[in-house]
């Protein structure tokens, strides 16, 4: 299902987020005051060497101008404090691009170089964070005079500092200092460990039956008369859903869900208790505590209540699910008396293409890659009123795609796109920061990364594509606050998600589609194959949704109790049974590869959090219009326009003329 894959491409969104989104709080840069705008490129294509230079001499640099502002004894006011550490983050921004470097360049050396860098730069930051200095100047400054966006700025940087234990004893705060960049560590390796760990089927010609030619034609034969086929993603994901040959498939799921194992056990055990020391150290009773304390849902106890909203909700519908897979298995294999999980994928296709006449492969002749792409740029002119062009610059990779942003002549933002899979580059979807937006000083720049064939794309593939590019969007739209604490992707963390997730509903309107959706011989996608698509699309959603509530309650389980409690395989299988819709797969260790117990860690819950607020949001497209531009410009204003400078709860609201509920969620759910 297209859940699973677009939910990893989100975490790992939020995940390659995270680092930057450590400044939320502080922020900021240094020094010359330029009055240009700044728009210009980051050059992504220095040397390790470069790379390891550039970084020293920058965070040298800021080590410098921080230490002289912990020190300055001027009156604080905004201006001499958060200004001055705003100018700390102008100076900052040559290296801004390393977390996305060390994910996607070709170069080994080169990565690593990055790597290393994002380590320092973190632990710059994780300084900032428990710096008393720069707390009592913040504290000291008087609220009075400044605008709503402000004050709101100021309260959430000071409530972010005592959180990190600012208050507390300088041997406390070492303490700290030591965890976190253990933490961060620990973190990488589990991350890497991941990614480096591809592993393979060898198959026979025989084995791959049911597999689209353009697929067969991509994997020959070896010398002995075997095809390779690895657990990567455009590997791996055809084979499940239209390999026919039922070993290949459970040999597969084997294989990428034993990924990490067993090096990753002991890493992700240490990680849970390092994160539960440092919690405690700060005096909250678990990791999810510290962690949701700053989000929309606020603590564990809510997150648990939405979740067995959400899982209850889903009982009825997944058991009618299941049932209807069986009875298609038992065509099959008439002594079947389960469904397994490597089976699904695969006869969710066939019940598409029996029950709903869709078949995945007559979809995809719609969905060439190039088309793809101008769709999905028109779709974001047509709906906001900007323009999108090429952008001449250096890259690194010829797959890269870089362009500009422009509404009425003025250009709003810059992007790469590296939207093609190659060896040792980043495996899932994801948007990257690589510079905030900040009003009248600096336009935002993102990138992209992803993995999608050339030539014919799935559906569920587009949907990913346009899941990605709402969180650019989200970055070329929030980049107009004045500071840095509140301007970009700034706001609460388990919002992030929805307007993507929103965005989403627009790859099943026909009105989008036929601008775009093309067949080599010129053929717009016929409306009758779009509106069966869309009768097809709830069928999986039950089993989908019971996955993701897995998961999400396998993260905050691992996360909210004394690591010496928990047995990560025993919680793992306690959990399986309880909430996912398939049983456990013999030689699998989900906890291992399952990246976003890094990214993510306990918050897993904000996939479905943010789910139940993009279903509430898009009522209003619903109800008005989906191509209604005067509800996407009020939408841009008041949601991504917004962006961290009032709490989500409050722009949400301004949108929808009422506070959010998940009502609208639930009551999907309970109609599947
Ligand atoms: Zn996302």
């Amino acid at each position: 299902m297209h859940k699973t894959l677009i939910t990893l491409s989100l975490v790992s969104a939020l995940a390659a987020c995270q680092s930057s989104e450590q400044q939320v709080n502080n922020k900021s840069v240094t020094t010359s005051s330029t009055q240009e705008m700044i728009t210009e490129g980051i050059k992504p294509n220095l040397s390790a060497i470069e790379i390891t230079q550039l970084c020293e001499q920058v965070l040298n640099k800021t080590d410098q101008d921080f230490a002289a502002l912990e020190q300055q004894t001027v009156k604080a006011t905004l201006a001499s404090v958060v200004g001055s550490f705003d100018s700390i983050t102008d100076g900052m921004s040559p290296i801004r691009h390393v977390w996305h470097i060390r994910a996607v360049h070709p170069d080994a050396d080169i990565r690593d170089a990055a790597t290393q860098c994002s380590q320092k730069a973190s632990e710059f930051y994780t300084k900032v964070g428990l710096s008393r200095g720069y707390y009592d100047q913040l504290s000291a400054i008087d609220t009075a005079e400044l605008s709503e966006p402000e004050q709101y700025m100021l309260k959430r940087s000071l409530e972010n500092f005592k959180r990190a234990g600012v208050d507390r004893s300088e041997e406390v705060r070492e303490k700290i200092t030591a965890l976190q960049k253990e933490i961060t560590e620990i973190g990488n390796e589990f991350s890497k460990n991941i990614r480096e760990d591809v592993r393979f089927v060898m198959a026979s010609p025989e084995q791959l039956v049911g597999l689209p030619e353009d697929y067969l034609a991509n994997h020959p034969e070896n010398e002995q008369g075997l095809i390779k086929i690895t657990t990567d993603y455009p590997d791996i994901q055809p084979v499940m859903t239209y390999g026919e040959n039922d070993k290949l498939r459970h040999e597969l799921r084997i294989a990428s869900r034993d990924r990490g194992y067993p090096v990753n056990e002991k890493v992700l055990k240490k990680l849970i208790t390092k994160r539960h020391e440092l919690a405690q150290l700060l005096n909250f009773n678990s990791h999810a505590a510290l962690s949701m304390s700053a989000k929309m849902i606020n603590n564990p106890d809510n997150a648990n209540a939405f979740l067995s909203r959400v899982g209850g909700a889903l009982k009825a519908p997944v058991e009618k699910e299941l049932a209807v897979l069986l009875k298609r298995l038992q065509k099959i294999d008439p002594n079947a008396t389960q469904v397994q999980v490597w089976q699904a994928s695969y006869l969710m296709n066939l019940i598409r293409q029996e029950d709903y006449a869709v078949d995945s492969k007559e979809v995809r002749q719609y969905f060439q890659y190039d088309k793809v792409r101008a769709g999905i740029f028109g779709l974001t002119q047509d709906l906001f009123g900007v323009q999108i062009r090429p952008w001449k610059t250096e890259t690194w990779h010829e797959d890269v795609e870089s362009y500009e942003i422009l509404e009425n002549g003025k250009l709003l933002g810059r992007f790469y796109m590296d939207n093609h899979p190659r060896d040792n580059k980043y495996k899932h979807a994801a948007h990257w920061t690589l510079r905030t937006g900040i009003k009248d000083k600096q336009i935002p720049m993102s990138g992209l990364a992803q993995n999608f064939p050339k030539g014919l794309m799935e559906h569920s593939q587009v949907e990913t594509f346009l899941h990605e590019f709402g969180h650019l969007i989200h970055n070329m739209f929030s980049g107009n606050q004045k500071w840095y604490g509140i301007s970009g992707m700034t706001m609460e963390r388990d919002f992030v998600e929805a307007p993507s997730q929103m965005l989403e509903e627009w790859i099943w309107d026909y009105d989008t589609l036929k601008t775009f959706a093309s067949n080599e011989k010129g053929e717009t996608i016929p409306k009758s194959l779009v509106e069966k698509m869309n009768r097809a699309r709830d069928f999986g959603q039950a089993t989908g949704t019971a996955t993701q509530i897995f998961y999400a309650n396998l993260a905050l389980n691992y996360y909210n109790q004394s690591p010496d409690k928990v047995d990560l395989n025993e919680t793992m299988l306690r959990l399986q049974k309880q909430y996912a819709p398939y049983p456990y797969v013999e030689g699998t260790h989900l906890y291992t590869n399952f990246g976003h117990l890094n990214g993510y860690s306990s918050d897993y819950y904000t996939y479905q959090w943010s789910l139940a607020i993009a279903t509430d949001l898009f009522s209003r497209f619903e109800q008005e219009g989906i191509r209604n531009k005067a509800v996407a410009k009020e939408y841009r204003e008041k949601i991504l326009g917004a962006a961290g400078s009032k709490p989500a709860a409050d722009f949400v609201a301004d949108f929808l003329n009422r506070k959010f509920t998940p009502d609208a969620y639930i009551n999907k759910l309970k109609a599947l």
